[in-house]
């Protein structure tokens, strides 16, 4: 596929025009005009000196600005940086220094902190948007209480390289604007990685890469309808999962997209209930939220027909479970932000196989290799998963080295350890780096984490390692029970003891309300090791 991701919005506009493309709080925005907001926003970038290749910094959460902005900055040439709205100011500095973006578009509610790390960054000019910028009722009575509550609102004086969003908008053009890039070279997000395991690197992915894996997540999901689905987007798009399988997949498709600008399991019902979606990409926490809430009876979720579960594994008895819900199906898919990200999922309509990340998906190749040598492995045997097609990224952004150690030929090593069983399902053991080693033995937490899972009053589990005297490591498990259930560490241990071998029963026991987890709901297993260190030191 050889044209820039912005031809997805301009064909989905002159098919179904007056078809809604956005859903959010319920007001409903057509492809004819989000498609022209979106020329809008690139006339308005041209006009303030945006040139090719300049990197637009996008951070917001999931509204109809945010899609504005990122297809807006494409089609001016740009090269869109999504940044994540949670960031505090150290990871901001960070990422617009590496990214050398001078121009951010944010949310009134996270100026102050744009506004703090301004000084330290090339940041040279701030598009400010409102929540409330497209629901005028919203705007006016109900956002000053909001504002209100959450106290640290400032009151922003626009002028010079401060401005507001909707005037920018309506000060521009509507004609179209058509990127003159070259879908093969140039870039067309900066994605930041997800950071679960250490510094965020720059993916540089451009328009093919995406545009590839939107069509590969056409072609699997092949029974949709054009101009007939509604897709949930619960999957924040600032990160490079909900972007590709929500927003860029959504739009292709002239899909509905009905916009979360926050998980909150309640809401996601209600909204499920209300909006009728057909289409929910997700993660396995999500999946878990919604089916032990209290309230989900209350709520009918038939008019879900395909879900995609990637990011972390999905239990069995989850996917069991929502099925039987909303009688659709629910697979399992695996990806990374390098590869677009996705790379593999079981069939949604075929042979799906439990506790697998399924096939391949089209025009991408496989292998497993040693991590040592890099030498294929014979089928069966564990190892890393190297991924080769046409959504694996150019490299990391000024980073030769890292981009040298992970991309040989064309192939790219995830950093999962993994293998394929005769039928040629792919299945992730656990991340390279996650691997526990007590006493010579190697662990891999996934393992433990769905023994522990397995119990009845278990809710999540994570297993880490800490250091250990003996054995050098020790596996600790932190477990977040079921509401109102209770366990003794005793129990679990025994229930440990039933199924797995010695060496892999953790030895120590954390209760917990929550676990700390990244957007798109991945436990961040780093972060409790780093909590680990700080007790023992
Ligand atoms: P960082 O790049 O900082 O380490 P991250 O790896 O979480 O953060 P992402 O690109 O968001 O960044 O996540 C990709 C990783 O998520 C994969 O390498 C893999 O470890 C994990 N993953 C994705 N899908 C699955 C799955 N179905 N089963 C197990 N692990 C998965």
């Amino acid at each position: 596929p050889r044209v820039p991701l912005t031809h997805f919005l301009e064909q989905s506009a002159a098919e179904f025009p007056d078809r809604p493309a956005l859903y959010f709080m319920g007001r409903r925005i057509t492809y004819r005009e989000l498609l022209a907001m979106s020329y809008q926003f690139a006339n308005a970038l041209i006009k303030r000196g945006v040139k090719k290749g300049d990197r637009v910094a996008v951070m917001l959460p999931n509204t109809p600005q945010a899609v504005i902005c990122y297809y807006g900055t494409l089609m001016a040439g740009g090269t869109v940086v999504m940044t994540n709205p949670l960031y505090t100011e150290r990871e901001l500095i960070h990422q617009l220094n590496d990214s050398g973006a001078e121009t951010i578009i944010t949310l009134d509610l996270l100026y102050s902190r744009v506004a703090a790390v301004k000084a330290s960054t090339p940041l040279k000019r701030l598009i400010v948007t409102s929540v409330g910028d497209f629901l005028p009722f919203f705007k006016k009575i109900l956002y000053p209480l909001v504002q209100k509550k959450q106290g640290d609102h400032p009151q922003i004086t626009y002028g010079g390289d401060v401005e507001p969003f909707l005037s920018v908008l309506k000060e521009s053009a509507t004609n179209p604007v058509r990127p003159e890039v070259d879908p093969e070279k140039d870039i067309a997000l900066l994605q930041y990685t997800g950071g679960t395991t250490g510094l965020a690197k720059g993916v540089m992915l451009t328009h093919r890469n995406l545009v590839a894996n939107t069509l590969q997540c056409q072609a699997v999901m092949y029974k949709f309808v054009r101009g007939r689905e509604r897709i949930l987007a619960a999957l924040p798009l600032f990160h490079v999962y909900g972007m590709t399988t929500v927003m860029n997949k959504g739009i292709s498709i002239a899909a509905e997209i009905i916009l979360v600008p926050k998980f909150n399991a309640k809401q996601i019902l209600k909204l499920i209930d209300k909006t009728k979606p057909t289409l929910f990409p997700g993660a396995p926490t999500m999946y878990i939220g919604l089916i032990n809430h209290p309230d989900l009876p209350k709520y009918d979720l038939s008019s879900i027909t395909a879900c995609v579960s990637g990011s972390a594994p999905l239990p069995v008895e989850v996917q069991r479970r929502f099925e039987e819900l909303t009688g659709g199906r629910l697979v399992e898919g695996y990806g990374l932000t390098e590869a677009s990200p996705v790379t593999h999922s079981n069939p949604i309509w075929g042979k799906r196989v439990n506790g697998s990340i399924g096939l391949p998906w089209p025009d991408t190749d496989c292998r497993i290799v040693d991590p040592a040598t890099g030498e294929e492995l014979p089928q069966g045997e564990i190892g890393e998963l190297a991924v080769k097609g046409p959504q694996v990224m150019l490299g990391y952004w000024n980073r030769p080295e890292d981009t040298a150690a992970v991309l040989r030929d064309g192939w790219l090593l995830t950093g999962d350890m993994g293998y394929m069983d005769a039928a040629g399902y792919f299945y992730i053991v656990d991340r390279k780096k996650d691997m526990i080693i007590a006493g010579g033995y190697n662990i891999y937490p996934r393992e433990v984490e769905e023994v522990l899972f397995e119990h009845p009053a278990v809710q999540e589990a994570a297993v880490i390692g800490v250091p250990d005297p003996y054995r050098g490591e020790t596996v600790k498990a932190f477990i977040v029970l079921k509401e109102g259930a209770q366990v003794s560490e005793e129990e679990l241990e025994n229930h440990c003891r039933k199924r797995l071998a010695a060496y892999k029963i953790p030895r120590l026991y954390e209760f917990r309300k929550e676990l700390p987890k990244t957007m798109v709901g991945k436990v961040l297993r780093r972060q409790l090791q780093e909590e680990e260190k700080k007790r023992s030191a």
